[in-house]
């Protein structure tokens, strides 16, 4: 006999995975037990020598499909008396680190269940088992345990008690275990908040199909919903929500459903399918029965998969995609409580869709795409965060990141672990901090996270920094696009030196300029700013984000040898009015609110303007998205400089707006304008990544910054370096854009504080 002590680590509560072992160790023969521990599981077992060995193999290699083992320790122990094996009592000791997984779709099991008559939860909106269901958006405090759930005001009924409490049952320590005797309930009301008799899901259907504009209440907040196909109601949604211009994700009830709008290749599926059920990015087929309101002008549709029973109820009755956007007015945190509903999307939802469960966490939906093969995430929360991120190296002291402003997360560090919380939105009105504050608390608590040092951006003004300027731990200012290149090195555990390319719209830079379009020598103790686009006035400084011309201005004016020529040639393309322009010219004489930006962001909005796409944008980000939609993709460019007689290096992108210019008045069509654009940035980057690693003998190129969700110009980049002999490293597990920082800044600062160097 041998007897065995085997601890394992990872997700491995919430699972089912208890019962999974009761049960391989039942079938083999196998005596002795199975806890929770707050750092996993431990299983004590005696059998057999080849009985022991093909538990340790089923271990490893049947586990349930959402457990994921991380660590499995086998140590031999003193014999023990057993007689058969059981599922011992929970053991806890204040310390709380175990990893419960995110909140995961509804399972094949659970749904085949939702639609079968004989089942005793047929149609039963909030069914869940030990491999779906809600997680942290119902979690109050650890350990993951009814009473501090928002389940733990529903009694559970015998029935479902019995299979709580039986070891061999799917719902064996499901949580949200619940059924239409014991469980929550689902409501439909009226603008008024009066509750309508019937059945909520037939007739929330039958309204959606009518036209009508529902908030629904799901995992992590509520959703706004509406028929996708229907161009009046998609309309007024937009103009109720005052979103203009971004696209709206749609939800679609299967696969086959989603390949009638969009081309979807297998990795894609895959991604659509998987537990955490993101939001993906696909390709519109041309002349879809989509509304054109939908995409807002762009080839990409964000679509997703049902992911809650509710979900599956309404697409299974409504036969048609529906627009599912966050509950929330403009970039307010999403709705989450039935009261706040009916108050903040009053005049927005014509009915509301509720339930009595309450939601704990705040998480929006995430957003990913496919790029090379590989899932590239564009905004990470529900169905992912918190669940940490392995680094592969051990940090010596909690951290915390505060992250940037716009698309903020916030990362906790503690050894290899990198806790990163999820997508809380644009950190400008009191309502967002208090989404951030509320994010954090709950994560610290959940994983008893304690951090010792605070970084943050430099950017004086951004609501982080001063939010960390308040905490008394000691800090850590970190650069911009330093923290960006380090997030990617920590996003494919990237150790050494690399030549990092940091294109974004506007980053805080050291020297009082807006830097956005850097070449960086770094690792996480350090940068030097090697090269930067070249620096053009931006007049009016953050009005140049939505009022594009104004870019044009500054670019114009450096490249015409002038405030008055630059205007004189902007005038050519878009009437600005006398009182605009006199502004504009006496900021940049004086310098006055008119700061010098490198930022390529900056460059692909002059681009667009001068191509006549559009000269305002609704949305940072806006006219770069749609000069990547209509780029056609061309070998031909336009010229550039390096100028190597400064320092750092200047890539002098003035001939490229020369040629561009010369070549719209001459009548070259927009697809190509705009092709040729992309083809010469992606050339800046390679040929200036060949010179720099020339010169310090670093081939590994990191490419972060917001810049990179660009696909059409990051697929040139990737290949040109390729060429060149050089190694790209693009981020996979964090977005590249400003929701990735957080991760950077915290690596940074965790070596900042060994050395002691750089704490305020
Ligand atoms: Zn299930
Ligand atoms: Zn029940
Ligand atoms: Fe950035």
């Amino acid at each position: 006999m041998r007897y065995l002590k085997i601890d394992i680590k990872g997700i491995v509560q919430g699972v089912g995975f208890r019962p999974f072992v009761y049960r391989i160790a039942n079938q083999g023969g196998i005596t002795g037990r199975v806890v929770n521990t707050p750092l996993g599981v431990e299983i004590e077992a005696a059998g057999e020598g080849d009985q022991i060995y093909l538990f340790l193999r089923a271990l490893k290699d049947e586990a349930p499909p959402q457990a994921v083992v991380e660590d499995l320790r086998v140590t031999s122990m003193e014999p023990f008396e057993s007689t058969g094996f059981e599922i011992g009592p929970s053991e806890w000791n204040g310390q709380k680190s175990v990893l419960i997984s995110p909140d995961l779709a509804t399972c094949p099991d659970c749904v085949r269940e939702l639609f079968d008559p004989g089942d005793r939860r047929y149609r039963y909106p909030f069914i869940n088992c030990t491999n779906c269901g809600p997680r942290f958006t119902i979690i109050n405090d650890t350990p993951y345990d009814r009473p501090f759930t928002s389940m733990a005001k529903f009694e559970m009924c015998a029935a479902c008690g019995a299979e709580y409490g039986d070891p061999a049952d799917r719902r064996f320590h499901a949580q949200p275990n619940a059924c239409p005797e014991c469980g929550p309930r689902l409501s439909l009301l009226d603008a008024g908040g009066r509750a309508l008799a019937g059945d909520p899901v037939t007739m929330a259907a039958g309204l959606l199909r009518e036209g009508n504009v529902l908030a629904v209440k799901g995992l992590g907040g509520f959703h706004l919903a509406c028929d996708a196909t229907n161009d009046t109601v998609v309309a007024a949604l937009r103009e109720r929500k005052r979103r203009y211009g971004k696209p709206l994700a749609v939800m679609v009830r299967d696969m086959e459903e989603a390949r009638r709008y969009c081309r979807v290749s297998e990795r894609e599926e895959e991604l659509m399918r998987s537990p955490a059920c993101p939001i993906v990015l696909l390709e519109e087929q041309s002349d879809t029965a989509l509304s054109r309101e939908v995409a807002g002008g762009l080839r990409h549709q964000g679509m997703f998969l049902p992911y809650t029973p509710v979900h599956h109820l309404l697409m299974a009755e409504i036969g048609a995609p529906l627009v599912m956007t966050s509950g929330n007015v403009s970039s307010e945190p999403i709705t989450t409580t039935n009261e706040d509903a009916r108050r903040r999307l009053h005049g927005i939802a014509d009915y509301f869709l509720v339930h009595d469960r309450d939601i704990l966490v705040r998480y929006d939906d995430s957003v990913t795409r496919v790029f090379l093969d590989s899932g590239y995430p564009v905004r990470r929360a529900r169905g992912y965060a918190p669940y940490p991120l392995r680094l592969g190296r051990s940090a010596e002291v909690e951290v915390l990141a505060v992250g940037a402003e716009l698309k903020n997360t916030f990362c906790l560090l503690r050894g290899e672990q990198a806790f990163i919380g999820q997508h809380i939105g644009d950190m400008e009105t009191l309502e967002e901090r208090g989404h951030f504050e509320e994010a954090l608390r709950a994560v610290q608590r959940l994983f008893s996270l304690e951090p010792r040092v605070v970084a943050h951006d430099l950017h004086p003004e951004y609501l982080t920094t001063q939010l960390a300027l308040a905490m008394p731990q000691p800090r850590v200012g970190v650069q911009h696009h330093h923290a960006h290149v380090v997030s990617c090195m920590a996003d494919n555990m990237a150790t050494g030196k690399v030549l990092g390319v940091a294109w974004d719209g506007t980053g805080y830079g050291e020297d009082g300029t807006v830097w956005g379009g850097e070449f960086l020598l770094a690792d996480e103790n350090g940068y030097e700013r090697l090269a930067h686009l070249y620096s053009y006035p931006m007049p009016g400084a953050d009005a140049c984000i939505y009022r594009l011309y104004r870019m044009v201005m500054g670019v114009f004016s450096e490249v015409f040898g002038g405030g008055e020529q630059g205007l004189e040639r902007l005038r050519e393309l878009v009437d600005i009015d006398d009182r605009e322009a006199g502004l504009m010219l006496l900021q940049m004489r004086g310098g006055f609110n008119a700061p010098l930006t490198s930022g390529a962001g900056r460059m692909f909005d002059a681009a667009a303007c001068i191509i006549g796409l559009r000269s305002e944008a609704g949305y940072d980000g806006q006219a770069a998205c749609e000069l990547e939609a209509v780029a056609r993709r061309t070998d031909k460019a336009y010229d550039f400089a390096l100028d190597r007689s400064s320092e750092p290096w200047v890539v002098d992108t003035r001939p490229l707006f020369r040629g561009m210019l010369s070549d719209a008045n001459a009548g070259v069509g927009v697809g190509e304008l705009a092709g040729r654009f992309h083809e010469t940035m992606a050339r800046i980057i390679v040929s200036t990544c060949a010179e720099l690693s020339a010169a310090t003998g670093v081939s590994r190129v990191a490419l972060s910054g917001g810049v990179f969700q660009n696909v059409l110009l990051t697929t040139s980049v990737v290949e040109g370096l390729r060429e060149q002999g050089l190694e790209a490293l693009l981020h996979r597990r964090v977005p590249c854009n400003d929701g990735g920082i957080s991760l950077g800044q915290a690596v940074i600062a965790a070596s900042r504080y060994n050395t002691g160097s750089g704490l305020e």
